[in-house]
């Protein structure tokens, strides 16, 4: 498959997963905003020309949030594109807590594609987390989310100057706004 049908087929695939989702904010926006701009920010911060990993990026999140089998992915994108997706999908059996402390365990021992969009994605967050939050969290519940990330992040460094230089900037914005 040529990379932009490969690249426009992920993003109609990701679009239709998540139709019926919403990111947090206050304006509930539509959630395929956010898997579109993980992809942007690698391609354009990161400078990712990977296709594999740009269509990765747009699918992040489908199997961990709309249960997504991950044979779907496999036949319409194919193996490599699964592995990447799956290395960066959470075990939603595990309580919350765990799923978190594992995060923050196994990122150093990612490869180096979901290393970069791992990095990302947090970028990402972290800039919804300043500019649009969710809508009930308190300050306190947003301090605790950015200092989770700077650990997830710690054993993601020596991955992209760039992505890493990005994310330390937004850290640093957030701890400034939330009194860290
Ligand atoms: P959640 O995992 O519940 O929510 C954060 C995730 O939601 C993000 O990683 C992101 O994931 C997604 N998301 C969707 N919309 C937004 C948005 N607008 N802005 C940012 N992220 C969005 O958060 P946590 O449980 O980690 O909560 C943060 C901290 O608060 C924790 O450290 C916890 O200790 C503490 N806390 C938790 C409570 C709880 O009930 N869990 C209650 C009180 C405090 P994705 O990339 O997958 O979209
Ligand atoms: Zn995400």
């Amino acid at each position: 498959m040529k990379d932009a049908h490969m690249l426009l087929k992920a993003a109609r695939f990701a679009a239709e997963k998540h139709r019926d989702q919403r990111r947090k904010d206050s304006f509930a926006s539509p959630y395929i905003n956010h898997p579109l701009q993980v992809a942007e920010t690698l391609a354009v911060l990161g400078g990712v020309e990977d296709a594999l990993l740009l269509a990765a990026a747009l699918l992040h999140d489908t199997v961990e949030d709309t249960g997504t089998h991950p044979a779907e992915i496999e036949i319409e994108f194919g193996a490599e594109v699964l592995s990447i997706v799956l290395e960066v999908t959470d075990d939603k059996s595990l309580p919350k807590a765990e799923r978190k402390r594992l995060q923050v365990e196994n990122a150093p021992h990612k490869s180096h594609r979901a290393k970069l969009l791992k990095l990302a994605d947090k970028i990402c967050n972290v800039g919804d987390i300043l500019r649009s939050p969710p809508a009930d969290w308190s300050i306190q519940r947003r301090q605790e989310y950015l200092l989770w990330t700077e650990q997830v992040v710690a054993g993601l460094r020596g991955t992209h100057p760039d992505l890493e230089c990005r994310y330390d900037e937004l850290l640093a914005e957030g701890k400034r706004a939330l009194g860290l």
